[in-house]
């Protein structure tokens, strides 16, 4: 990783457009770096909102949800993500990571086995490692693989755990293959919907909704930092589990909740985003247009069906950075994705198409790629 390539400053929120700083210039830029897909950061209603809860209720929840973060407002964005993914009950986490990691060592124990896609979040392996149990990849979204490794580790207590949209790559997880093995085996799954919920299956309710197998799949977690324009996290399922994660994930009960002015903007981003499929629609027709746009200049999106659209580039990390920089000073951000986060020899550019981005803007940032590619 090449630390100055990262940690660039935005002067504003994450539109569609934003300034930059670009060799010492401030100047404005097409923005495909940010998850604001929805394009709900500066929506009236989510904002007028937050605005509301600052007034009320302060700046900090100033205690753990355990002891005294926990207000009526925390309640019922509980009660509202439990409404509409169709599950008894919903814990919140202060970040999407803290809670990815907190219900995988909340869950799992030494000897236990966490089964993860080889694709899998940083935060999840994390949580794996922190819970004292042995963490097991399969090969990418094969059901063949994870038969193997479930096959292999039969006398253990395990749980298998994927993304919905994969975070590097925008492909689905093959739910139907993967659970039908699962359940083969009688082991549950927790599906990681940071970037698939909102954005994905009926009514935004994810892949779980959109493969139509809720009852088949045990947990749920979500990020509030992508298309919920906030930050923190959740998981919903039985009251049992989740009632369990509150006093056994410790990134839960030894960390303070939520400010209630970023949930009094999450309970307005769900409704918003619930009542209205249209935004939805054009971050399908965007990313499709965006995808088709990069394939006429013979460029490899991968596996990418969703608004996470990579531009993989290879082995050669030099001509990643070379590029990201080219395309700067151009006029488009776009991050660059190196190992860790992605596989040695397929580091990428990845691109976040959002709703809010215009033709315009597209067409403006496939330009600027063609010339940059040359
Ligand atoms: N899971 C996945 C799949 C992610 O992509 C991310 C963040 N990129 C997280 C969890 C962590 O979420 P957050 O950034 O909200 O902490």
């Amino acid at each position: 990783m090449v630390v100055s390539h990262y940690e660039r400053s935005l002067f504003g929120g994450p539109g569609p457009r934003v300034e930059m700083s670009v060799g010492g210039i401030r100047r404005s830029v097409v923005n495909l770096g940010s998850y604001n897909y929805l394009g709900l950061a500066d929506h009236p209603d989510v904002v007028a909102a937050a605005a509301d809860a600052l007034g009320r209720y302060g700046t900090g929840a100033c205690g753990s949800p355990m002891l005294s973060g926990m207000t009526d407002l925390h309640r019922e964005l509980e009660h509202a993500l439990s409404g509409f993914l169709g599950r008894a009950s919903t814990m919140l986490f202060t970040s999407g990571y803290a809670g990815a990691a907190g219900v995988l060592a909340g869950l799992l124990r030494r000897g236990d086995i966490a089964v993860l896609d080889s694709r899998a979040h940083v935060s999840l392996r994390d949580g794996a490692r922190l819970s004292g149990a042995r963490a097991v990849t399969f090969a990418h979204n094969s059901p063949e693989a994870l038969d193997g490794v479930l096959s292999r580790t039969g006398n253990r207590r395990r749980l298998v755990v994927v993304e919905g949209v994969y975070s590097m790559d925008g492909n689905l997880a093959d739910l139907p293959g993967l659970l039908a093995v699962a359940e083969r085996h009688g082991v549950g799954m927790l599906v990681d919907e940071a970037h698939s919920m909102l954005t994905c299956g009926p009514g935004g309710a994810g892949v779980v909704a959109h493969f139509g197998v809720q009852d088949r799949v045990a947990l749920v977690y979500g990020t509030f930092s992508k298309a919920f324009a906030g930050v923190g996290g959740f998981v919903s399922g039985g009251t049992d589990t989740i009632d369990y994660l509150r006093c056994y994930a410790g990134s839960y009960g030894f960390s303070c909740a939520l400010p209630p002015s970023v949930v009094g903007a999450l309970i307005a981003a769900l409704r918003v985003a619930a009542g209205d499929d249209g935004p939805r629609r054009r971050l399908v027709e965007n990313a499709a247009y965006f995808r088709a746009g990069l394939h006429r200049l013979g460029l490899d999106t991968g596996d990418s069906t969703t608004q996470v659209v990579p531009i993989l580039v290879g082995a050669d990390r030099r001509l990643l950075y070379e590029r990201g920089d080219a395309l700067l000073r151009a006029g488009l951000f776009v991050v660059p994705a190196d190992y860790p986060a992605v596989p040695r020899t397929s580091v990428r550019f990845r691109a976040s198409v959002t709703a809010g981005h215009s033709r315009d803007d597209l067409d403006e940032a496939l330009s600027i790629i063609e010339s940059v590619w040359g």
